[in-house]
């Protein structure tokens, strides 16, 4: 049967963009649609334009700073309508690059939402016609999750919305206790900004080590941020131009915007999976086999849509192999061992391998190291504000087995530290590689304070 195209890609983010690419270079013909701006969570509604307001909600401790050594600085004045019209400036451009990736590739791109009609037929839902193809791969990403229960009506936001803000709240209940409740709770603290953070359990950042978890805690409340744990929404509603949060603890809280961070769902509704026999799991994410294969053979699937390491670089790497693997000849698979992980709270979080908890509980023979410590910059600087380091190391062959920090640059660390501990290297070798002085980095090659893990028997 001669097919349209030999792929279609539905989804134009980081992991569809680059399946359709490397399937192109090989000479497949590909097209992909996308309802939406190329680019996708990452680049439109999530990453890029995060971390820009990250850096400019930084902006408020560095004046502050400043005055330890030796500035004398103005009262600092913000917009917000400049951030986040000079965000999306950013955001279009970057869209741009995306679509001439595709261009320069011969990548046909429909500007329109697609659904599956059956293994090999795409519908396009502007256009109001059929495409068919070989191969169909499901990169649509996760959409936020909102609690319809309280919320049915919309008062709250989601963070795709928080980026076109008409004017920056002046106060913000943010409920979650993840990455996304974690980073916008200190952006907008940092912009001025009252924000009250309501967390259903007890400890923030649960999948993380747990010291760094408690210091995030700490550093959130070292910014202004009140925490409020161990409690849900029971009610949302609008009273006089506020929002009023009824508290399952009894407590009301009034405010001018709320912002739901509770977690993400793969955008599957509505996407004729089901009719196409595409099997999905109780969370409707699409099963996949470890060549990101659907329980229908010529529908694959990748990134967020599957609902497992939902980071940008691991759809890329699934895009990337699934290429290698359908079009290129070269069977590729992601592998999924030691992926680094940040979070963009202030200071921010760097993280590889297994928590000490998790370490625990697996019976594995570890020793802890650890440093904590002021970075010299915050001694001229009055803050008081800490940086902890760990290694886990493997007692039985010395190997570093994980990494964990909570302090300033704590990404750009975990990134490097990320290729040792992958590699492999032991301790020992950590502790023969020279320092470089005066840095923060240099405690990773310098640390001697070990002690057995937490809760070891
Ligand atoms: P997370 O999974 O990180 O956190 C969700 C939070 O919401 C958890 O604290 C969870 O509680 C809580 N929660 C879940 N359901 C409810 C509910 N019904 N009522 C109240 N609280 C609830 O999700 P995010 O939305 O923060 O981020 C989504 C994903 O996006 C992340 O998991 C990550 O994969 C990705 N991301 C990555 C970033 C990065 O790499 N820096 C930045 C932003 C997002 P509990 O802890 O009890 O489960």
């Amino acid at each position: 049967m001669a097919f349209d195209y030999d792929l279609f890609v539905l989804g134009g983010g980081s992991g569809g963009v680059r399946a359709a690419r490397m399937s192109a270079q090989t000479g497949a013909r590909v097209a992909l649609a996308e309802q939406s701006k190329m680019g996708g969570t990452c680049v439109v509604r999530g990453c890029v334009p995060k971390k820009f307001m990250v850096y400019a909600s930084e902006f408020a401790d560095a004046f502050e700073h400043a005055k330890g050594f030796g500035w004398t600085v103005g009262a600092p004045d913000f917009s917000w309508d400049t951030l986040r019209d000079r965000v999306q400036a950013e955001v279009t451009r970057l869209s741009g690059i995306y679509q001439n990736i595709m261009d320069k590739n011969d990548v046909e791109v429909f500007h329109t939402r697609a659904i599956i009609k059956d293994p090999h037929t795409v519908h396009l839902v502007d256009e109001g016609r059929d495409i068919t193809a070989e191969r169909i791969l499901i990169a649509v990403g996760g959409t936020p999750f909102r609690d319809e229960a309280i919320d049915p009506s919309g008062i709250g936001i989601v963070s795709d919305d928080v980026f076109h803000l008409p004017e920056q709240p002046k106060r913000i209940v943010i409920a979650g206790g993840g990455y996304i409740a974690i980073e916008f709770a200190h952006i907008f603290a940092g912009l001025g900004t009252e924000v009250t953070l309501v967390y259903r359990g007890e400890r923030l950042l649960k999948a993380f080590d747990k010291e760094i978890s408690e210091r995030v805690e700490a550093n959130l409340k070292a910014h202004g941020v009140r925490y409020i744990s161990n409690t849900v929404f029971t009610s949302l509603t609008e009273e006089n131009g506020e929002k009023v949060i009824e508290l399952a603890n009894g407590d009301t809280l009034r405010t001018d915007e709320v912002f739901w961070a509770i977690g993400r769902l793969p955008l599957t509704d509505g996407l004729g999976l089901e009719d196409a026999g595409v099997k999905l799991d109780g969370n409707r994410a699409v099963i996949v086999d470890e060549d990101y294969r659907t329980s229908v053979p010529s529908i694959f699937a990748i990134g967020d849509v599957t609902n497992r390491v939902n980071l940008t670089p691991v759809a890329i790497r699934e895009g990337a192999a699934f290429a290698s693997t359908q079009f290129a000849g070269v069977p590729k698979r992601m592998d999924y061992h030691f992926i680094p992980k940040a979070v963009f709270s202030q200071p921010p979080v760097g993280s590889v391998g297994p928590t000490e908890a998790h370490c625990v509980a697996m019976d594995h023979d570890i020793d802890v190291y650890e440093a904590d410590f002021r970075p010299m910059k915050n001694v001229l600087a009055d803050s008081d504000e800490r940086m902890l380091m760990k290694l886990i190391v493997d007692r039985n062959n010395d190997r570093v087995v994980a990494c964990h920090m909570v302090g300033a640059d704590a990404p750009e660390m975990i990134q490097i530290a990320a290729i040792a501990v992958k590699a492999g290297l032991t301790k020992q070798q950590f502790d023969e590689t020279c320092a470089l002085h005066p840095t923060v980095a240099e405690e990773l090659v310098t640390m001697s304070n070990k002690r057995t893990p937490t809760g070891y028997k």
